[in-house]
């Protein structure tokens, strides 16, 4: 009997059920680390800026020199020695003096602030004319201002982005600890599977799951090991599934998850380990198995290449932020559905859709089309879930819709 469980209750269930894999850390270099988890907390070691600088080209001067000073009224100040751009000032600028600076430049001691060249007139006599007052700051990035020592700067769980390396490189902070690459197995298994390089013959079909799946892993961050076709056989099929548990943090096997005779996905988890549960309250993915050989997960997918792609986006990617250790973050995209969805059916109903904004309106188009179409998925965006208690939603209802490029 199929063990049916809510959406809701499965996040729970690979909660409770699923720790952290315990070496989930490795050192690698900050250039490595796009995409990546990290698995610190980031916290400056250093002042950056390390020195006060200009952020403008212009004149570094006492701002009460020029307090007062306008157009009709010039602040004349003596020049002195002109900033050069990577050395230090090196001397103090005095009262009633200015002091060429470029953008970046040291400030010098007793300079306070920096006023554009714009904003200034040379007098070619050695003085320069200050056309508007600068207050004290102005136009400066004082010493630590960004960062300083202590100063936390990225949490653990982060999936770093290029400016994140970039604030790396600011800092110093070369090596970082991340999450890492969970290793998924992937098995595809159904007498009528052929390769997708081969012409299928009567009543046979292209494998599409080992390809889809190990495309989503690698997607999620993890990194994917395909164990290939498996036919409808138990006996070869424990051997691999036991080879696939034994070698990495994940198994996900695709097809026979569902209550037929040909159907070992189930039998096949229970021998080697247990079922969590079978069955989950939600279309499509009904037929989904959540089971552990000792602590490694093994998840039955149906072979449904739709039904495999919803359940892995939607839990494994749960599941992958759980043994990673990191926290799944979600941001969904509130869009206007384009026409009424129907669902009547008593389960969680999970429609993909695709996107369309229009002056400045977000629109969900509903995918139609037999849920077995492959080409139902392929070209949407994400999905959004019409709650198992809700008849359906009329066109221009607002939904929060999930997007697929969301890979955290
Ligand atoms: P199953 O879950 O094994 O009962 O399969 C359900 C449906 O998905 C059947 O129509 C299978 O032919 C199809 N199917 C199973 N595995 C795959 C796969 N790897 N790629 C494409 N279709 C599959
Ligand atoms: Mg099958």
């Amino acid at each position: 009997m199929l063990s049916v469980k809510t959406p809701e209750e499965v996040c729970e269930i690979i909660k409770t059920q699923f720790a952290p894999v315990s070496d989930r850390a490795e050192t690698i270099s900050y250039t490595e680390a796009a995409g990546r988890v990290l698995a610190e907390d980031i916290c400056a070691s250093e002042y950056v800026p390390a020195f006060d600088r200009s952020t403008v080209d212009g004149f570094a001067v006492h701002a009460k020199d020029t307090f007062g000073c306008s157009d009709s009224i010039p602040a004349i100040l003596q020049n002195t020695q002109e900033i050069l751009m990577g050395q230090a000032a090196g001397f103090t600028l005095e009262e009633g003096y200015c002091a060429p600076i470029p953008t970046g430049g040291e400030l010098p001691r007793g300079a306070d602030a920096v006023q554009m060249v714009e904003y200034t007139e040379d007098y070619k006599d050695g003085t320069t004319g200050i056309l508007k007052p600068a207050a004290p700051g102005h136009n400066v990035i004082l010493k630590g201002d960004d960062v300083y020592p202590g100063k936390p700067v990225l949490s653990a769980g982060r999936k770093l982005t290029p400016q994140d390396i970039g604030a790396l490189a600011a800092m110093g902070i070369v090596k970082v600890n991340v999450v890492r690459r969970l290793r998924a197995a992937i098995l595809s298994t159904g007498d009528e599977l052929v390769s997708p390089e081969k012409s299928p013959g009567p009543g046979q079909i292209r494998d599409v799951n080992s390809s889809l799946l190990a495309a989503l892993m690698t997607r999620l961050g993890a990194t994917p090991v395909l164990y290939g076709i498996i036919p409808d056989q138990e006996a070869l099929l424990n051997r691999r599934v036991k080879e696939a548990a034994g070698e990495c943090d994940l198994v996900l096997l695709s097809g026979g998850s569902s209550v037929g005779v040909k159907d070992a996905a189930c039998r096949v988890i229970e021998a080697q380990g247990e079922i969590l549960f079978h069955g989950i309250a939600m279309k499509p993915g009904k037929p989904t198995i959540f089971g552990k050989i000792g602590s490694c997960p093994v998840i039955g997918l149906p072979g449904h290449p739709v039904a495999a792609f919803f359940i892995t986006h939607i839990f494994v990617r749960r599941l992958l932020a759980q043994l990673g250790g990191y926290p799944l973050r979600e941001i969904p995209v509130m869009a206007h559905l384009s026409e009424s969805v129907e669902a009547n059916h008593g389960r969680a109903q999970y429609n993909g859709v695709f996107l369309e904004e229009k002056d400045g309106r977000m629109t969900a188009h509903p995918i139609r089309g037999k849920s077995g179409l492959i080409t139902t998925l392929a070209g949407s965006d994400g999905y959004f879930c019409i709650p198992r208690d809700c008849e359906g939603l009329p066109a221009g209802a607002k939904v929060p819709v999930t997007l697929y490029s969301m890979d955290g």
